[in-house]
Parts: structure tokens; sequence; C-alpha cells
């Protein structure tokens, strides 16, 4: 594994993952939970078994984090990694049958406390009691409860960092980890990069910062003990790599490499304008995925034709409730009517898995895999209720301009049957009201993610007016790799032949079934792919805007015989490097 590397001249590198691509250099700006929020109201006799049960699950995503960082910390210098060791073993031990445990227990039960007043309790006692001893390195290990407390705080409150509005321009963040829903409060104009010790590059926080065009490194290890608020850190996105206190050199490389991409960026918004049309003629659709609102302006800019893919997820972060119908309504309209008749696809809640959502808590405790729970649709399926406000605020903003509904992790066809037998009841009642909607109604699709679909796609395009691939999703389930676990990033492979299969298979059913098919994974906003995609016969393509440009200048490239050829042979392969290699020389002729 990579580690931190001094160098003569003092500056130190870490390597990480690569995130997003970018150079940013700044002062850092370490978020910690440290000024967290802490509720405090009192529970209900019959709510105290699930307020222990909640105060459980946080203990549990505790050790989880607690884990990851001690597997990240190995890759440290031995001496490093002994000593960050032996801290975050200190750390386990506390949320485990400890002092401190028994007292939030003891705390819920009792006092009918909530379990973030609790914990806040019991570290004051357990804090006071280490403090007042006259041992210094005793004394000492009262921070270290107060670090854990504040860690079951936020992992209790789901609180995100808060702040990053009020960071001097140009500021870079460092934490230790960062959610979807941290990532969702940074803005790109204040903020001018990231980089955290946990994450990979495939998970959604990486996906939103390369929406928001902020240069990001993950998995970076031993991070925070390098740094400390102000200090001047590079963050080189497309290498993975983290600068901290970086030579005159190296500050006057990084600047020249910073300008370089900047005129590269200007050279490439030429192409805006201009068709999204390979070599020999064949047009390819070129969309926009959306995580946040915010990023309409820069999707109209980089020339999409429309959004392949809303994730609604935003609607739901950093809030205490769900949104109720009308104010996704208004939401949905202002996103329909900014992108002036170009078709927006609305991608219903997919929260589960890393995309937790603190509005809504209780459906959240602690799944055992959660890749693998009750998360999206058949979350959604679930809570009907839910679900049903969401259908009627799509169909209502349908009236505005065209939608399409895109159903996430279908897996079988019984699934989207019952999808429409709601959908219809939400019509008839949106109809007894008088309300508006399109007519026709809005195309039903469905994300192609989980391998099972893919391998009954035909079956579906039966039921399905149009699939979109989603390869992030579908390589994580077909390797059985978490992709956004930086210890197996280095696995994480969409070149493995068992993806391309099913992402051909599917490709294949959705044509035989005449549907519109479109890929709206990561790689299709990664050029490196765009002549595999288009060889195989991907005609639709969706991707983070600030990559509209330089896909676009790839597909301009191509010629469709010739990536069909080399897709034939890359579809004859067995193994992932070989695949690459034959992908990596066909890039380079061009
Ligand atoms: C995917 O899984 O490829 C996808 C596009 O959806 P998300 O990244 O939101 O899970
Ligand atoms: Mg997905």
């Amino acid at each position: 594994m990579k580690t931190e590397r001094p160098t003569s001249e003092g500056e130190r590198i870490f390597e990480g993952i690569a995130g997003a691509s970018g150079v940013a250099i700044g002062p850092v700006h370490v978020s910690e939970a440290g000024s967290l929020q802490i509720p405090e109201y009192e529970i209900p006799k019959r709510r105290v078994a699930a307020e222990i049960k909640r105060f459980q699950a946080a203990l549990d995503r505790s050790q989880k984090q607690l884990r990851k960082l001690k597997t990240k910390a190995a890759s440290l210098p031995e001496a490093a990694a002994e000593e960050l060791g032996i801290l975050l073993d200190a750390h386990a031990l506390m949320l485990t049958g400890s002092r401190l445990v028994r007292g939030v227990e003891q705390a819920i039960a009792a006092k009918r406390l909530n379990a973030e007043a609790a914990v806040q309790a019991a570290i004051s006692e357990v804090a006071r009691g280490f403090a007042s001893l006259p041992d210094s390195y005793m004394a000492a290990r009262a921070d270290d409860v107060r670090e854990v407390g504040a860690r079951l705080i936020r992992n209790l409150t789901e609180t995100p960092f808060q702040g990053f509005s009020r960071l001097q321009p140009g500021t870079i963040i460092v934490a230790e980890e960062l959610s979807p829903a941290d990532a969702a409060l940074i803005d790109p104009r204040i903020v001018a990069g990231c980089a955290t010790v946990l994450g990979g590059a495939e998970g959604h926080t990486a996906i939103m910062t390369r929406s928001l065009g902020l240069p990001a490194v993950f998995g970076v290890a031993g991070l925070l003990g390098g740094v400390t608020n102000g200090t001047t850190i590079v963050v080189d996105g497309a290498a993975g790599r983290v600068i901290v206190d970086p030579t005159p050199d190296t500050l006057r490389l990084y600047e020249g490499r910073r300008k370089d991409l900047e005129q590269e960026r200007r050279q490439l918004r030429r192409i805006v304008t201009l068709p999204g049309e390979t070599r020999d003629g064949t047009v390819i659709g070129l969309q926009a995925n959306l995580e946040l609102p915010r990023e309409v302006d820069s999707a109209l800019a980089m020339g999409a034709q429309g959004i392949g893919l809303l994730r609604t997820e935003f609607m739901f972060m950093n809030r205490e409730a769900p949104p109720d119908e009308e104010e996704q309504y208004r939401t949905l309209t202002e996103l329909v009517v900014a992108m002036g008749g170009r078709t927006v696809t609305i991608r219903t809640l997919d929260v589960g898995g890393e995309k937790l959502a603190y509005a809504l808590g209780d459906q959240f405790a602690a799944p055992a895999n959660p890749a693998l729970g009750l998360r999206a649709i058949r979350l959604s399926l679930r809570q009907t209720k839910l679900f049903e406000a969401q259908l009627a605020a799509i169909l209502r903003a349908s009236a505005h301009g065209p939608v399409r509904i895109l159903l996430p992790l279908i897996g079988n066809t019984g699934e989207v049957r019952q999808v429409r037998e709601i959908l219809a009841k939400v019509v008839r009642r949106l109809k007894r009201r008088g309300v508006a909607m399109a007519d026709p109604l809005p195309p039903l699709g469905v994300m192609i993610e989980v391998p099972g679909a893919a391998l009954t796609a035909d079956a579906l395009a039966a039921h399905a007016d149009f699939f979109a691939i989603g390869t992030n999703d579908l390589t994580m389930y077909t390797l059985a790799i978490d992709r956004g676990d930086e210890a197996v990033a280095h696995l994480y492979n969409p070149l493995h032949p068992g993806v391309l299969r099913l992402i051909q298979f599917a490709l294949h059913a959705g044509m035989r079934g005449r549907i519109p098919v479109s890929v709206c994974g990561e790689i299709a906003g990664d050029p490196r792919y765009t002549a595999l995609l288009l060889g195989l016969g991907v005609r639709e393509l969706s991707m983070a805007a600030p990559c509209l440009p330089r896909v676009k200048q790839r597909i301009r490239q191509i010629d469709i015989t010739a990536a069909s050829m080399r897709a034939q042979i890359i579809m004859a392969q067995a193994d992932s490097g070989r695949i690459a290699a034959l992908l990596d020389d066909f890039n380079a002729l061009a």
C-alpha cells in the first residue's frame, strides 16, 4: 500500500485514491465533529427500547469506522502505525461494555434522556473523572473520551459538518470522512478542494465532488496527523496525491499545472456547441447527471441535451423530516422549467446503503448489510406513503416540461408491476383533484444495476419504457466490491469481463425490446471508456456535467466501425488486464 513520503526539502507527500481531477492549492480547514448541536429531549417510556437500539446502532457504526481507520493506519510507517493503532484500540475499547456505554444506557432507561443527550452526560462524567487524576497521561485520556463521545453523537444525529460556508475562499477541506450530505453543503466557489482519510473513488461523495468540479483525493492514510488548520497543501486530484507544506518549486509546478488545466477547460468550452457525433456521423445523446439543483447552470453551459439522471436524494439530506409532496413538486418544477424543454429523468428516492438520509432516520436501524438491505425501490415499496408523495410530485412537475420517471435498484419484473399499480393509483387521485399532468404520462424506466436485473433484462424490457444502466452499482454487486471502501478500491474494475458482459446483455435486451437504453454510471463520463461503450452499441450517455466536453471531444474522434470491431475483440477476452490494454491501445490511436 502507498504511504506518506517525506522529501529532502521538508514537504510531505501523501498518496491516496484519485477522486476528482484538478489541482487545488490552499490552506487547510480540518473538519471535525467539534461543534455539534446536541438535541436534548425526554423520550416516552414506550420508546426506551428503540432509543437504546438507536444508540447501539451508533456504537456499531463507530466501531466500524474505527476498524476502517485502523486498517488505513496500517499503511503508515511502522512507528506512526503503532501509535495510531494504540489510540484507535483505546477508542474501540471505550465502546464495548465500558462505563461510558453503561452510563448512556442507564441514562436512557432511567432518566428517559434521548441518546445524544445521554452520551453527552456520560462523557462529561467519565471525562471529569479522568481529568481529575494526578497522572498527566491518564488526565489526557479525558480528551479521548470526548473524542469518542463526539463520534457517537455525530453518528446518532448524522450531523453534517457545519460552517463550510463561513470558510475563506480557496480553503481545502480535510476530514476523516465526508458523507454525501456533507458534500451537498460544499460551495465550490468557496471550497477549492478536499482530501479525506476514508472513502473510495466510486462512492457518492466522490461522485458529488466530480459533479461540483472540486479536486478531491480520498483514502489518504495519516493525513489528519499531518495537518492543522491553515497548513498549506496541494491536492492533485488526478494523481490521487496530497502534498503538505509544498516547497516553492512544487508550488510553481502546480501553479503551472493549474493554469494549463484552466486553458484546456477554456479550449474544451468551444466544443460545447458542436454536435455529439462520431467521425462517421453517428449521433450520440449526451445528458447530465445531477446531484444538486445548483448544477443545472453547469449542465446547460456544458451543452447537456437533458438530465439523464436526477438523483433526488438531495431533497432528503440535511433535514429532520422528509419533504412533503408540495415541497418536492416545487423543487422539481423549478428544475424542469430551468431545463427549458429538455427531458429531465427523475429517479425516485435511492437512499440506503452508503446514502443514508437522516430525514428517514428510523428506516435505517443498522441493517447487517446496508448495500443489500431495505434501500432504494425496496424502501419505496415498503414506505408507500412516502413513495406516493414523490410520484405525485413528479407527475405534477411533468405538466411543466418533459419528464421521465426512473426506478433505482430494480431486481425483478414484480417490482415494476407493483410500481405501475401505485403510479396508476396516484394518477387517479391527481385526476380527481383536477391536477395537470403530462399527457401521455411520463415514461417509466428502470436502472439496470443489479446483476439479476441485467441477466433478466429481456423480461424487464417488456415492463419498462427505458433502461438506464448504472455501472457503479452493477460493478459493485457483480464483483462484490464495496464502491465506497478505499480498502478494496483497487479491485473495483468496470472492465472486468463479467461487468462488460452484463452491460452488453442488458443493452441488447433493450434494443430487442425497442426501448431507449442509456449508460449513466461514472464510466459514461470517462473518455477512456467511450469507444468501448459506443462499440458495444450505446448511443445515450449521461454523466457529471463537467465531463461532457471531454467525452464529446472523444466521441468526435471515434469511427463507429473501428470501435465496434475493437469491442468485439474485447468481448472475447476473459482477462481484465488484457481488456484494459486493448482499450488503451485503441484510444492511443486517436
Ligand atoms: C449507478 O449505480 O451506476 C448509478 C448511476 O446510480 P448511483 O451512483 O446513484 O448509485
Ligand atoms: Mg446506483
